[in-house]
């Protein structure tokens, strides 16, 4: 009877569980890579970095050279450590619970309270604090703890150096790709995923203009596998896996859906 019981009890739990809603949580902020529009720098991350998704960024030549908001926020810190740590950084509040924290500047171009958007210089890449050299130290954080980096949505490189272009403060826009099938006419559809209803097709070659993108179904194309739907018209939604736009994930400008 007992043994029955606790198994009743847990499915009681299981379905009271799926069946309860969640908290519905803040959206997170739409982070930026946080360096001027069109500027790729390496991001490096590591496991054993302090705190661990920290992303080190560098590029040749990069001291003074100009880092900015990657979010709309609020100046909470401006502080210079030392030599010890993150030297001189600045903090910005985005609301939500979400932070973020440039470390290492060289100098600051804020102040506490500054209100910040997109592209907002806030101070310049140096080789302050625990640092051995020129790179900025990016953290993005909830309630104060570190979280994995995303930009534009998409998730940091964990582990490993990657590129990131940055569309931080470029004028929002629409993007451009051209459809490659090798051959097969794609599928349109009217939502961003295979269980929407087609809608048409377009011709492998045809160059499309994109207006937004956004998560879906993962489908796997000429370009690898990728969970991007473009909406290429209204209620038109092509796999991003088949189109060549020149970016492996979200184009910079490009908004979301
Ligand atoms: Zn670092």
């Amino acid at each position: 009877m007992r043994k029955r019981w606790i198994s009743l009890l847990v499915t009681g739990l299981l379905v009271g569980g799926a069946l309860t809603p969640a908290t519905p949580a803040l959206a997170a902020p739409t982070f930026r890579v946080p360096f001027p529009c069109g500027q790729s720098w390496s991001g490096q991350t590591r496991s054993d970095h302090s705190p661990a998704y920290a992303i080190d960024f560098n590029r040749t030549n990069d001291s003074g050279d100009p880092v900015v908001a990657s979010a709309p926020g609020t100046v909470d810190r401006v502080t210079d450590l030392g030599g010890t740590s993150y030297g001189k950084y600045v903090r910005i509040n985005h609301g939500g619970g979400y932070s973020t924290y440039y470390a290492h500047l060289s100098g600051f171009n804020v102040s506490v309270g500054q209100t910040v958007g997109y592209g907002k210089v806030i101070g310049w890449v140096g080789s302050t604090g625990g640092s051995t050299g020129p790179h900025l130290h990016y953290e993005q954080r909830l309630n104060g703890a570190d979280i994995q980096v995303r930009f534009n949505g998409g998730l940091a490189l964990y582990w490993g150096t990657k590129s990131y272009t940055s569309g931080n403060g470029c004028s929002s826009g629409s993007g451009n790709g051209t459809v490659d099938t090798s051959g097969t006419p794609l599928t349109v559809r009217s939502g961003p995923g295979t269980g929407y209803a087609s809608v048409g097709t377009v011709a492998d070659g045809t160059r499309v203009t994109i207006a937004c993108q956004t998560s879906g179904t993962t489908v796997t194309g000429t370009y690898g596998t990728s969970s991007i739907w473009d909406r290429i018209g209204s209620g038109r939604f092509i796999a991003d896996a088949y189109v060549y736009t020149g970016y492996d994930g979200y184009i910079p400008n490009v908004p979301r859906c």
